[in-house]
């Protein structure tokens, strides 16, 4: 039943996300050194293990697929097969983010990398019925000249595919300010911006970040339910929050599925839409996470709605928010 559901995934990682046959076969094609071309070994390697402990225990399993996406073929088929697995399970909107620098150890160039992954999106999108945005991250552990080439190499493809910029990777208390100019610089070129925060730290980040660097929306933000000032902030301010049930309780932002604040959120009126922040390292997919959300039947009657205000909090054109609103 809940396949049948349209769906919407506003939170999902290419790198996080790709085939585990998919990189075996292009190791072996580009000749890439990999620890093994077993499957189940691969698949061991990138999968979070049942006793992750931590977000920075779980980021090492994008090691292995980032190896793999160094060339236009790669990054066009992972993000080819990514909305094809996704247009599978009805989703119908997506918004695929990834960090263009992780992808230049072969010497492509940031705008290349882009393109390739757009090609890829493209594709999909006259392939299936589905349609596909990018949000291009810029990482933490990088400087922040690093995400000012971000937003500079990604402004010609602003609102031709892609529509916002995302601070990702590791999360540190009060990382706010280090990377304001980055932000700074794309809204003023017109980007969208979402932050992952209050996830690994904590909910101040989320103040921050929508209070310094103009987050619309916040990438998981679980956090929140912990801070009274950062709740009312995210409340008042109808702020999205893109929280990942599965992801969040590997990374041990929350300890459980029983203390899963999603429903608490709902009930008070916060705008909480369902994603599957890595498709491939949790070893789930959308229909699972809302599978999981869907335990409590009050929140099962409300999927209408739910969808109704995720369409509301996508980065997408007018057209496409329109045609989303038809398929429910
Ligand atoms: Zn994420």
């Amino acid at each position: 039943m809940i396949k049948k559901l349209p769906k919407i995934d506003l939170h999902c990682h290419l790198d996080g996300s790709v085939r585990v046959n998919t990189i075996i076969d292009i190791a072996k094609k580009e000749n890439i050194k990999i620890p093994s071309f077993n499957r189940d070994i691969i698949k061991e390697l990138i999968q979070v293990p049942k006793d992750c402990t931590s977000l920075n225990e779980y980021l090492k399993r994008f090691e292995l697929p980032n190896d793999v996406m160094q060339s236009s073929y790669a990054l066009e088929r992972v993000a080819f097969e990514l909305l094809e697995d996704a247009a599978k399970e009805n989703i119908k909107y997506i918004e695929v983010r990834f960090a263009p620098q992780l992808h230049t150890k072969k010497g492509l160039n940031l705008s290349d990398i882009i393109q390739s992954v757009l090609n890829g999106i493209k594709k999909a999108e006259n392939a299936y019925d589905i349609k596909g945005n990018l949000i291009l991250g810029c990482m933490r552990i990088m400087s922040e000249e690093d995400g000012i080439e971000v937003v500079n190499a990604g402004l010609k493809f602003l609102n031709k595919g892609v529509v916002a910029i995302d601070l990702c990777g590791p999360e540190k208390e009060g990382f706010a300010n280090e990377f304001r100019k980055i932000t700074d610089l794309a809204r003023e070129y017109g980007y969208n911006i979402t932050i992952h925060a209050g996830e690994a730290a904590s909910a101040k980040n989320v103040i921050d970040s929508i209070n310094i660097l103009g987050a619309k929306r916040i990438g998981h933000g679980v956090r929140i339910k912990d801070m009274k000032e950062a709740y009312d902030l995210v409340k008042e301010k109808g702020v999205t929050l893109e929280m990942c049930p599965t992801s969040n309780i590997q990374t041990k932002a929350i300890e459980s599925i029983e203390e899963y604040p999603f429903y608490d959120f709902f009930k008070d009126d916060i705008k909480t839409t369902i994603n599957t922040d890595n498709r491939t390292v949790s070893n789930i997919d959308l229909s699972n996470e809302i599978d999981l959300m869907f335990n409590n039947l009050e929140v099962k009657d409300k999927y209408k709605d739910i969808y109704l205000y995720t369409v509301e909090s996508t980065f997408a054109d007018e057209k496409t928010k329109q045609w989303l609103k038809t398929l429910i």
